[in-house]
């Protein structure tokens, strides 16, 4: 076999060969694939200067550093493309609609609201529940699933829009995070008399990085000293430019308050919806979809609210949904009411699964209970795995340290969460004032009052490295054991200035470390022998300081470095082996260099870290 050895162990390389690697593969999978030893894959990666076993889960880092080492080519193999063919192995293609232009039909929009917290988002959704009285059938009861749809006028026609009613953009983030798209539109809900705010704007990014139409919804017009014209100022700096100022996006007045301005609300959505998308689905395929919320229910059992993505969902469908699965016993509406069959954009409450999905889990309907369980089960295998490999991806604040060492990582991006607003925005302010110089950045991604949520933990799952700062504040047990799943790091303070201070030393730990040179000692060759083996030798006497086996070392001749880089490889008193001769000494020193002559000087030298200040 073509094999040079790479630390002394001979394994075969690839020349190029493409393997296949889930994320958070180990040396073993690794090994498998090639047919070799995962020992000696551990031993190479030693020799690269990485300590792994055999069987634990390794980044995607290691995965291409062993690849290049050994001439392989390595694609890994994200979960979702891990999911999507784990799917095609039961010839199912997911968020495809089958068949062709002429099987399309026009569904609602799905719309998601999100704004700043206090700005009226709970309040908007409210108030468009209830001028849809419309849509409501007489006595039902409202019920809250987690989406409800409304029905509004639109150019003489009966349309509908469907509202993901869990305000914030919680939601959202969670399925972003998760690579799920629930959301056609986003409504930016802006309160008239506080403006633009931080929130504001990461709802806003969040939407614009999904690549999700926005429609402003500028509330509380109602309220003294509101100022709407100020508000679409403010966001043309955010790229949002109001139609009657040239741009492309829909500001609407509204008063969630009053109920003013809905029905224009729901009017610019379905304007936006005309100009920019093509919302359209196959509403005869078996139905596809995503979960939006789940829980738990005393009597019920696990339920879970479904958006219908494509196709049409019914009573009786086998479905999976993420690592839950079963057979849809019945479905209900946001008005509490059964429902048969869900047509797309329809959100639908539905019992009869085994287990409690997650919040961005697709769902698919398959052909039996057997197939539904064995992708089920399969699912959850896959998923064991890749946590596994997740949270030994993540990084504590300490880890960060060596990734930043190794020039991976220069920002340290921090979510702040506080028991009072004071003690958040001194924290913030006092964090931000710590001075480390250009090499490395603190950014603060998100603060607010409260305990630290999904929220929190999904954005800092979507901001690779981020660490959740908690000041007096807990994590809800949720946010716990999904910090726990993501290995995210989280924090706790009582006091400001600890916080400060363990942050700061992370923060410098990020400083590439400098190193300064420090002489060790210096020798004046005396005489030249010839070593066999080894080369020329000089016979010194040590002039200063000490000379110290393997430290590194400099020939100097008339006050001129002559060779450098060299490493004093042997040292002898006598016959036998030094480790160190000090000053006034005679000894035989090594270093590799064959041209040393009388006279010449050997200088050696450690670097050493300087420390910071
Ligand atoms: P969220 O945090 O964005 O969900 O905000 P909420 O919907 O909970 O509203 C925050 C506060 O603003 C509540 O006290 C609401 O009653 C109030 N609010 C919401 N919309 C309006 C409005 O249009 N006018 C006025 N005056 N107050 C409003």
């Amino acid at each position: 076999m073509s094999a040079p050895a790479i630390g002394g162990v001979q394994v075969a390389r690839g020349n190029g060969a493409t393997i296949r690697l889930p994320r958070g593969a180990s040396l073993s999978d690794f090994a498998d694939r090639i047919g070799a030893n995962p020992a000696s894959l551990v031993q190479i990666m030693l020799h690269l200067g990485e300590m792994v076993t055999a069987t634990q889960s390794v980044n995607e880092e290691t995965l291409q550093l062993l690849g290049a080492e050994l001439d392989y080519n390595i694609q890994v193999v994200s979960p979702e493309e891990e999911d999507r063919e784990l799917l095609e192995a039961f010839d199912i293609e997911f968020g495809e609609d089958e068949g062709d232009e002429a099987d399309l039909a026009a569904r609602p929009p799905v719309v998601t609201v999100m704004g700043h917290v206090d700005h009226g988002k709970t309040k908007l959704l409210d108030a468009i529940r209830k001028t849809n009285v419309v849509a409501r059938e007489a006595g039902g009861i409202t019920q809250h699933i987690g989406a409800y749809q409304v029905s509004a006028e639109h150019e003489g026609e009966e349309r509908r829009i469907t509202f993901i009613d869990t305000p914030g953009h919680e939601a959202f983030t969670a399925m972003r995070a998760r690579g799920a798209k629930s959301t056609d539109i986003a409504v930016l809900v802006v309160a008239a008399d506080d403006g633009v705010k931080p929130q504001t704007i990461e709802a806003l990014n969040h939407a614009q990085a999904a690549e999700v139409p926005v429609v402003v919804a500028v509330n509380k017009v109602d309220k003294e000293g509101a100022d709407p014209n100020k508000v679409r100022a403010q966001l043309t700096e955010y790229g949002l430019v109001a139609e009657e100022y040239g741009g492309s996006t829909l500001f609407v007045d509204i008063s969630a308050k009053n109920g003013t301005g809905i029905d224009q609300l729901l009017e610019a959505i379905l304007l936006t919806a005309d100009a920019e998308l093509d919302l359209r689905a196959n509403p005869t395929m078996d139905a596809q979809g995503i979960a939006i919320e789940a829980h738990l229910d005393k009597g019920r059992g696990p339920v879970a609210t479904v958006l219908v993505q494509r196709g049409t969902l019914r009573v009786g469908d086998s479905i999976v949904c993420g690592e839950a699965f079963g057979r849809v016993r019945a479905m209900l509406d946001d008005n509490g009411d059964a429902v048969e069959e869900a047509t797309p954009s329809r959100p639908v409450l539905v019992m009869g699964l085994t287990a409690v999905p997650s919040a961005g889990d697709n769902f698919i309907v398959v052909t039996d209970d057997r197939m539904a369980r064995q992708i089920a089960q399969q699912r959850a295998a896959r998923k064991r795995s890749a946590d596994m490999a997740k949270s030994s991806r993540r990084r504590t604040l300490e880890e960060l340290f060596s990734d930043l060492e190794k020039g991976r990582v220069d920002e340290l991006k921090l979510i702040i969460k506080g028991d009072v607003s004071g003690s958040v925005e001194a924290l913030e302010d006092a964090l931000l004032k710590i001075d480390v110089g250009d090499e490395v950045r603190l950014r603060v991604l998100h603060r607010a009052v409260g305990a630290i949520t999904e929220y929190d933990v999904n954005l800092a799952v979507a901001d690779d490295n981020a660490v959740i700062i908690g000041f007096n504040v807990r994590p809800e047990p949720r946010a716990r054991d999904l910090a726990e799943r993501e290995g995210v790091d989280i924090r706790y303070y009582s006091v400001i200035y600890q916080a400060i201070e363990e942050i700061e030393a992370a923060l410098k730990g990020m400083l590439k470390p400098e190193f300064e040179e420090v002489q060790m000692g210096t020798a004046e060759v005396r005489e030249v022998f010839k070593v066999p083996k080894i080369g020329n030798v000089a016979g010194s006497l040590v002039r200063s300081g000490v000379i110290v086996r393997n430290s590194k070392a400099r020939v100097i001749r008339d006050g001129v470095v002559i060779a450098d880089n060299l490493t004093v490889s042997s040292l002898r008193r006598f016959k036998d082996d030094a480790t160190e001769v000090r000053e006034g000494f005679e000894c035989g020193i090594g270093v590799g260099y064959n041209d040393i002559r009388l006279d010449d000087v050997i200088e050696t030298f450690e670097m050493r870290e300087k420390p910071r200040v």
